[in-house]
């Protein structure tokens, strides 16, 4: 049988409770056998936004992820020069014929994705499975309108929509506010050792 294979990129700045919920869903909802953290080197949509080194983020997923067998990181956008797009991610793990693809990703980056580079060819390599997030209100008809290949390709998941957020994470550091309970006490630790967000 065909592995099934969830995909969740990010810029993991840092990596925080809302990004591994979504992915446990994801995982439950469409049986996947596994879930692969694709930290990004540079998002094209956020350039110069990032704060933490590409190393750093790349290891605070890699701690956030340890303890669930069925999560693994990947290095595929850190290892490209250039800004990091979904669509050459996706051709890689396509070409490698690992298994039938699922990109997840939250209603905020849904919203956006009209606007990726390779939008259509990247719904033909991956479905698409969106998951709810509070205070994003989306009409997804619409964004099938906008983007009709994704009819057949998109699941919709409400939950479990936890309200974290990586920018609300690195401005409490910076005010000197605990982010225990946000991500796992790894992460914190990472954080802290390092002087991260300060
Ligand atoms: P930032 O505030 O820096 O943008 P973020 O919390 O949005 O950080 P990203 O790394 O930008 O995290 O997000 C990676 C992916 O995870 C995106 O698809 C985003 O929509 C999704 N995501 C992040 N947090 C949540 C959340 N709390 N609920 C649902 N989806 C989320
Ligand atoms: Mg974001």
């Amino acid at each position: 049988m065909t592995a099934r294979i969830g995909i969740l990129g990010g810029t993991f700045d840092p990596i925080h409770y809302g990004h591994l919920a979504i992915a446990e869903e994801a995982r439950l909802a469409l049986q996947l056998d596994r879930v692969l953290f694709v930290p990004a080197a540079q998002q094209p949509l956020k350039r110069g936004a990032h704060i933490a080194a590409p190393e750093q983020r790349l290891a605070m997923v890699q701690l956030a992820c340890a303890p669930n067998s069925a999560f693994e990181v990947s290095r595929i956008e850190l290892d490209r020069p250039g800004p990091s797009f979904t669509l050459m991610t996706l051709e890689a793990l396509h070409a490698l014929r690992i298994g039938e693809l699922h990109f997840i990703l939250g209603d905020d980056a849904l919203a956006d994705l009209t606007r990726w580079y390779g939008a259509a060819r990247v719904v033909e390599l991956a479905r698409i499975v969106a998951v709810g997030r509070p205070g994003i209100e989306l009409d997804h008809t619409r964004i099938i309108q906008a983007l009709p290949a994704l009819s057949e390709r998109l699941t919709v998941l409400p939950g479990p929509a936890l309200d974290i957020s990586s920018t609300v994470l690195r401005r409490r550091v910076a005010a000197g506010q605990p982010i225990r309970y946000q991500t796992p006490d790894a992460v914190v630790e990472f954080i802290d050792e390092h002087g991260l967000y300060r």
